[in-house]
């Protein structure tokens, strides 16, 4: 089916290993749509063996770990690490929301055994959507448990980390809590945050007017997004999530070969004609959109795919089907 012009995924630059997609938080801005609905499956040796290889096979001996929330399997973080280290492979850092906080003695030991895998560094997700969420307090208590066992920690965002010092650490903060709190309007709060418009961004922060038809005017041709490696995924049932496009899958072993249209006919078409044509491709099947209402291209997007999602039970591409049923 390949004719020379379709997706070929040949060298990877730098991303990570999604460990697990359930999460003790619901953040209104998370690209995977992580939650704690979602099966508690968590990443095996095996698997994270492949996808380990895999990485380096394709030019990328370093990865960084990310969830959902890796720390919420603590002994399953610890075999990937093994494997990581048993195959060579540079932990950049690990990313985590702090919400396994209990004590600074507990968060350190773990902490100490993380290091002695060789991490480095965690990446602290600090932020108003994660305020909702989580108490300041164990975001602090993992920074303290940091300092204590000699691992560097990466605010995201440092500003967020300096700011929040004026709350209840004790208490949890909706948007509109905060909001009031600070006395700082939401917009300007979320405006210096790097935000995608993926996921449940889309339904919260990127909502907009346009019809269809005005979506497929204003972005003419394929999306070369789906190419792009520069902050790739692999996750822990071995797919390959290309760009940013969270909900869209390649089999990690189909990586390397231009793929094949028949298997993979929604991202061919997306990459090759855009989503125009996946509309096209979608309303033969039945799908219709919405009058108007759509933010960007990428919320139409999600939209036909979650209507294919209903449609194709087994498709390999629409994946993990929780992206579209939460
Ligand atoms: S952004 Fe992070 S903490 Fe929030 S729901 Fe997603 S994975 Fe969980
Ligand atoms: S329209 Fe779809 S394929 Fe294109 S960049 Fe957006 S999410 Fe990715």
């Amino acid at each position: 089916m390949a004719d020379g012009n379709g997706l070929c995924i040949r060298h990877l630059s730098s991303g990570g290993i999604i460990t697990n997609y359930y999460c003790t938080s619901s953040c209104r801005h998370c690209l995977y749509r992580c939650s704690p609905r979602w099966p508690k499956d968590y990443i095996t040796p095996s698997v994270a063996k492949e996808l380990f290889a895999t990485s380096k096979r394709f030019g990328c001996s370093g990865v960084h770990i990310g969830g959902g929330e890796p720390f919420l399997n603590f002994q399953g973080l610890l075999e990937v690490l093994r494997v990581a280290r048993d195959q060579g492979i540079y932990i950049e850092y690990i990313e985590t929301n702090s919400s396994w906080y209990k004590s600074l003695d507990d968060a350190a030991g773990k902490l100490e055994q993380v290091r002695e895998l060789g991490v480095g560094t965690l990446l602290i997700s600090v932020s108003p959507f994660h305020l909702e969420y989580i108490p300041f307090k164990k975001v602090q208590g993992v920074v303290e448990a940091c300092r204590k066992v000699g691992i560097n920690r990466f605010l995201w965002t440092e500003t967020f980390y300096h700011l929040f010092k004026r709350l209840d650490p004790s208490r949890r903060y909706s948007l509109e809590a905060l909001e009031a709190e600070l006395g700082v309007p939401l917009k300007k709060l979320i405006g210096s945050y790097w935000l995608h418009p993926g996921g449940r961004a889309l339904e919260t922060f990127f909502k907009g007017e346009m019809k269809a038809s005005e979506v497929v005017a204003f972005n003419p041709g394929g999306c070369k997004e789906l190419a792009d490696t520069s902050h790739f995924h692999l996750d822990l049932y071995g797919n390959y999530v290309p760009g940013l496009c969270a909900g869209l899958s390649i089999w990690y072993e189909d990586l390397g070969k231009e793929l094949d249209v028949a298997k993979y006919p929604v991202i061919s078409t997306l990459y090759s004609r855009g989503v125009g044509g996946l509309l096209e491709y979608a309303q033969d099947l039945g799908f219709k959109p919405k009058d108007d209402g759509y933010g960007s291209k990428c919320s139409l997007c999600f939209e036909i795919r979650k209507f294919l999602s209903s449609k194709k039970k087994d498709s390999p591409e629409l994946n993990p089907v929780w992206h579209y049923k939460f």
